[in-house]
């Protein structure tokens, strides 16, 4: 029996950086600025420089959640407000939501790939509007890697009147037309839990804005809504900090980002070689660019495919089994007369494949020879 093929693997980086990174956790464990040390803002500017846009901000924060939390926040979200973002996500988009006592209408995605609809978004917004509701924002998710269409997304924003935020929890380092994921949007939100494409060694997360105005209001925000200092409040926020350690860990793991990106583009464009022509291989627009947190292929025997996959000692995962609109927590808020039957359809034919840096040619020409013998 060969080994277990991982979906991911957190430990990849170790034998190439694995003794800088330990070396960097010395250093903040003596210097004890474990509260906003010197590292936070040294993996600020380096986020900043890896954008690449002048006027964009990067401004760490303790997780993907919270991140969503403050940058809504920033962006005046109340009670009662109404934030549409897509059925078909992970539940952090539309829990930062219902934690600041907004209200999230579900939409559908495009009918090709798995991210939000332009044309979904304004047939949600009638729809909300028909039952007496304000759209305040929409949040729409880089589900997989790849950047949600911005430029048809900030259209609809703008005839509704509304703000857009991008959850790019799963595609930092991503691209699209040039433009790094962070300076795609007036707002931007990512994770660095360990499993997405630069994860740290426990919970971080991060804003990006080219707002100088919420920018710092985000900084006040992220510290209990700190005036000049803690002990001078000027708004209520919480304690939302990135940590320094996880900052110190993060700096050299940015630094090899750029190659383990163009290693996950390598290993998806041999799953698109060996699988495009028997499968819904995920596909890539002219000018866009994935970040691959996912390898998400869409087959109609997809849990004989996933069992047969799991028998050979290859793990595989459905994002997600269940759209939020069926969620116990969040079936309320559901506006039925939404038509959310693409996320319906997807939810029971994803799966996603190991994708991962270091994932070797061996390995994934197993994956490959299994799911073709699968499919069959
Ligand atoms: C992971 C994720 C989040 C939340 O990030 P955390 O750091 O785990 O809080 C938010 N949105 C999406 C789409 C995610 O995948």
């Amino acid at each position: 029996m060969s080994d277990r093929i991982g979906l991911a693997d957190v430990l990849g980086h170790r034998d190439r950086i694995g003794a800088e990174i330990d070396r960097k956790i010395a250093e903040v464990v003596a210097h004890g600025k474990w509260i906003m040390g010197p590292e936070v803002a040294e993996f600020e500017a380096a986020c900043e420089s890896f954008i690449g846009s002048p006027e964009v901000q990067a401004l760490g924060c303790s997780n993907g959640t919270d991140a969503l939390v403050l940058a809504m926040q920033a962006l005046g979200l109340q009670r009662g407000g109404v934030v549409i973002c897509p059925a078909f996500t992970f539940v952090a988009t539309a829990e930062s939501v219902v934690s600041l006592g907004g209200v999230p209408v579900f939409a559908d995605v495009e009918p090709t790939g798995f991210n939000l609809s332009a044309e979904s978004v304004r047939q949600a917004a009638k729809v909300a509007q028909d039952a007496g509701l304000t759209v305040d924002g929409i949040c729409a998710v880089d589900l997989f890697g790849l950047p949600a269409d911005y430029e048809q997304l900030a259209a609809v924003a703008d005839e509704l009147g509304c703000w857009l935020l991008a959850d790019a929890a799963q595609s930092f380092g991503a691209e699209h037309g040039g433009k790094r994921v962070g300076a795609l949007a007036t707002m931007t939100t990512t994770s660095f839990f360990p499993a997405k494409p630069l994860g740290c060694y426990g919970d971080g997360g991060m804003i990006f804005t080219d707002d100088v105005e919420m920018a710092e209001v985000i900084r006040s925000l992220r510290v209990h809504g700190k005036g000049t200092d803690k002990y001078d409040n000027v708004r209520i926020g919480q304690n939302s900090r990135l940590d320094t350690l996880q900052a110190a860990i993060l700096l050299p793991k940015l630094g090899i980002l750029d190659d383990e990106l163009a290693a996950r583009d390598r290993v998806a464009a041999r799953y698109e070689a060996a699988l495009g022509g028997v499968l819904t291989t995920p596909g890539l627009p002219d000018n866009g660019r994935s970040a691959w947190a996912q390898y998400t292929v869409v087959v109609e025997e997809r849990d004989s495919v996933q069992a047969a996959l799991s028998e050979a000692g290859i793990a595989t995962a459905v994002y997600y089994p269940k759209p939020l609109h069926w969620q116990s927590g969040y079936k309320h808020f559901h506006l039925e007369d939404i038509d959310l039957a693409r996320t319906e359809w997807l939810t029971s034919r994803v799966l996603s494949l190991p994708m991962h840096p270091y994932m070797k040619d061996e390995q994934q020409d197993r994956v490959i020879a299994e799911v073709l013998t699968a499919v069959g």
